[in-house]
């Protein structure tokens, strides 16, 4: 079964394309499922790139009525980050704004300080155990379907070491523990190779990362993260689904 779980649109501001835009992409490519999961926002603070909050109500109407015009299932959730300080909110997105899934997309997070950091720009290896742990109290919470590119940190180029090792195996593990899926991010492969201390790569999907997935029997689903229609199921998707095979990793096809 063809399917997508991770579907942005124009409403996060830095995508292109309206919902429809996207439904119709996935219905030419003969898709199943499709889950919207564009930038969450939040109710009292903007962390930029993302759905401004008075949309949201739109975002989800705009689904709704859509799922009665073409034949594949459509899925109201939203890529969103975990802080502590809005466990509230989330529940609300589900009770009153009837969301479907929540993907755990954490690009900020928080610090021990209590500061919000942006793992875009990490100082050092040691942020990436935070950023793990934060990850972790995300899983914990199981208000999320699964977390989206667990392997975002390595898009920061710091050569590999004990940080790298121990953060991986703290998200890792404790996706393990809590039957949590991970998503093999298919937009790391639209992003250009570079030069980083362990050679030439995509900033992600780090292969480190999933080596050590390899161990285990973690569900792993493949995300587009789409921010253009045509990409719903590109070439950058059947390369991740080529890797994933590759490394006979527990592929599943829907988080539903
Ligand atoms: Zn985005
Ligand atoms: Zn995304």
């Amino acid at each position: 079964m063809k399917t997508n779980f991770h579907t942005h649109c124009q409403r996060c501001r830095h995508a292109f394309g309206t919902e429809e835009d996207y439904i119709k992409n996935a219905v030419e490519k003969g898709l199943s499922q499709l889950g919207f999961s564009d930038h969450a926002p939040f109710p009292d603070h903007d962390f930029g790139n993302r759905m401004p909050f008075c949309e949201l109500p739109d975002y989800l109407s705009t689904i709704d009525s859509l799922k009665q015009k073409y034949d594949i299932q459509l899925f109201k959730g939203l890529e969103i980050e975990y802080f502590p300080k809005y466990s509230n909110y989330y529940q609300q997105l589900f009770d009153e704004y009837k969301i479907e899934y929540l993907a755990l997309g954490e690009h900020f997070y928080t610090t021990p300080d209590g500061d919000i950091k942006n793992i875009y720009f990490a100082e050092s290896t040691l942020d990436y155990i935070n950023y793990a742990n934060e990850i972790c109290k995300g899983i914990r919470t199981h208000l999320f379907t699964f977390v989206a590119h667990p392997d975002l940190m390595f898009l920061n180029r710091f050569a590999w070491d004990d940080n790298c090792q121990k953060a991986c195996e703290i998200i890792i593990e404790c996706a393990e523990k809590h039957d949590m899926i991970l998503e093999f991010n298919a937009n790391g492969y639209r992003r250009n190779k570079n030069t980083f201390p362990d050679g030439e790569r995509y900033p992600y999907p780090y292969m480190r990362f999933w080596n050590m997935v390899q161990n285990t029997d973690i569900r792993v689903i493949v995300g587009s993260d789409c921010h253009e229609p045509h990409q719903v199921f590109d070439d950058k998707v059947e390369l991740s689904y080529k890797t994933v095979n590759m490394l006979g990793l527990n592929v599943t096809d829907t988080i539903f």
